[in-house]
């Protein structure tokens, strides 16, 4: 069986990034998500070992020691980090590995294993985006108003990313992410097995010919 893929979703917040990973694991096998750990409390609904690792800094220092994280970054205070150890039990079952992360982890997974890919999830338009992060109706206008303004900033790295995904429509976005990370087993790399195996056959054919 080959290797699974990693893939890194990054977007804005209200990019609608979480409903479409949720979409993405409901319809399509083969998935596994990757729950972080974070010194972040968790919010009213999220539950350990679900949402997250809720970790004190102590144990989260302790885990960066052990070397524990495939990437840590900090965000807004607090850490986050991904676990190394589920990631590649996952991705040695062949199954393909999802991280929700933000950039600066985005780009520390990618120096390490080149072949992550990385997709950046945007709405159509800032029109759009705004108009999303009001709909939630659970933020107040001040809040949307930092997440405009974190976005602009967020742009700045969208050439980072190996795709930019536009999530219109959850149901078309959903197909379209998993066509993408479907064509990627499709790359040489991904490939060295059949190529090995291909190669092998059509030795031992031509030798019984000789
Ligand atoms: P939140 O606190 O809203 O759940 O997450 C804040 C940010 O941290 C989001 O952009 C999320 O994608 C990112 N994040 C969550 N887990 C990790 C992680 O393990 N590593 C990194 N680098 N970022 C993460």
């Amino acid at each position: 069986m080959s290797k699974g893929i990693l893939v890194i979703l990054s977007g804005f917040s209200g990019s609608g990034k979480g409903t479409l990973m949720k979409r993405l694991l409901e319809k399509y096998d083969n998935y596994a998500l990757s729950v972080s750990a974070t010194t972040r409390s968790p919010r009213p609904g999220e539950r350990d070992g679900v949402d997250y690792f809720y970790k004190t800094e102590e144990e989260f220092s302790r885990m960066i020691r052990n070397d524990e994280f495939l990437e840590y970054a900090c965000y807004v205070n607090h850490s986050y980090g991904t676990p190394a150890a589920y990631v590649d039990e996952q991705l040695n079952l062949g199954k393909d590995v999802i991280l929700e992360i933000e950039i600066q982890g985005a780009l520390k997974v990618k120096k390490k294993r080149p072949d992550t890919v990385l997709i950046f999830v945007t709405p159509p338009s800032a029109e759009e985006l705004e108009r999303r992060l009001t709909g939630r109706g659970t933020e107040t206008q001040e809040v949307i108003q930092q997440r405009m303004a974190r976005a602009v900033e967020e742009a700045e790295s969208m050439e980072h990313y190996d795709y930019i995904l536009v999530n219109d429509t959850v149901e078309e976005c959903v197909d379209q992410l998993h066509l993408l990370i479907q064509s990627q087993h499709l790359q040489t790399s991904h490939q060295r097995d059949f190529i090995r195996e291909i190669r092998g056959e059509l030795r031992e054919r031509e030798e019984h010919r000789k």
